[in-house]
């Protein structure tokens, strides 16, 4: 789980390696939305879960 953490905490865009803004949280889903501030990539993760949705397409 710590891992996890580290990984969601440290993650950049592959294209401009910017890091990640969370721009959405979702207290009831327990899922985080983080994207790059240039919207080239988004991920969600589920905690809960211990997994993560990768997406070229910001929504
Ligand atoms: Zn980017």
């Amino acid at each position: 789980m710590m891992k996890f953490w580290n990984f969601l905490f440290s993650e950049r865009c592959p294209k401009c390696k910017k890091l990640l803004a969370t721009t959405k949280s979702n207290a009831i889903h327990g899922t985080i939305i983080k994207a790059c501030p240039n919207h080239h990539y988004q991920k969600e993760f589920h905690p809960a879960l211990e997994t993560f949705i990768e997406s070229d397409q910001v929504s």
